[in-house]
């Protein structure tokens, strides 16, 4: 499959990728090695923006209900945000790349808030901008942050880097028939309540015309070889 030429790519990290197999919610070697990737999409002339999740840390829906109320528990998430974008820059900067942490809570001691005019300028100058605590707002999900932020600063496609290699029209691990798309419109992943991103996210993104590559992140190399048109991966378009 030939993925297009794209030059400004949001990549949109769940929190969950950060995580390793001995239980760490952040794991150094982990977010080394998507360090690593992003570097080396970064050597090729990309320009980057990176959103991070939470989940690895702490969801709002989830602590809600156990309990939590629910705005609280989403500023947690949030929280939780800002901590692995601090993650992912620390891992970057360990190698050599220039990176700035902008989040939608503004924290003056830990990071930059997110003005987008200055997140533009920070891309010029060859800089990776992480976005960090999602549109800001409760009741949101990174997601959703990843398809307004790609939208904000006109980025040509927004890669989902997930556990999965793509998009199935059923559940892979209960079907095993199911099949995956190599391409699938924006209003059949909505239909089909197809398991992508939330409706708002790609709602946001079909509206703007915003690629959605999905792919599977934890692969090594696998970033590379899905922006060079040579990796598995479903397009929503
Ligand atoms: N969150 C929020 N508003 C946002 C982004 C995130 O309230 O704009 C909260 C929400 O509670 C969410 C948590 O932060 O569950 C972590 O984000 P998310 O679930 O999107 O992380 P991911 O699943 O990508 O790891």
């Amino acid at each position: 499959m030939t993925t297009p030429p794209f030059k400004r790519i949001l990549l949109k990290l769940s929190g969950e990728v950060l995580m390793g197999e001995n239980g760490l919610a952040i794991d150094p070697a982990v977010t080394a090695r998507v360090a690593g990737e992003i570097a080396e999409a970064k050597a090729k002339g990309y320009e980057l923006c990176v959103v991070v999740g939470g989940g690895n840390i702490f969801r709002g829906l989830a602590a809600a209900a156990k309990g939590f109320e629910r705005a609280t528990a989403d500023y947690m998430g949030m929280l939780a945000t800002v901590m692995n974008a601090l993650a992912v820059q620390n891992a970057l900067e360990q190698i050599g790349v220039d990176t700035r942490v902008q989040s939608a809570i503004p924290m003056a001691a830990v990071c930059e808030p997110f003005i987008r005019r200055r997140a533009e300028r920070h891309l010029e100058k060859g800089r990776v901008v992480i976005f960090a605590a999602g549109v800001g707002s409760p009741f949101f999900t990174t997601d959703s942050g990843a398809a307004l932020r790609a939208a904000e600063l006109k980025c040509d496609a927004l890669f989902k880097g997930t556990s999965v290699d793509g998009v199935y029209d059923a559940d892979p691990k209960k079907v095993p028939e199911a099949k995956r798309y190599e391409t699938v419109s924006y209003d059949t992943v909505l239909s089909n309540n197809l398991r992508v991103m939330d409706a708002s996210a790609v709602a946001l993104c079909r509206d703007n015309d915003i690629p959605i590559v999905v792919f599977n992140i934890r692969e090594q190399g696998n970033l590379a070889r899905v922006l060079a048109g040579e990796g598995i991966s479903t397009i929503v378009q």
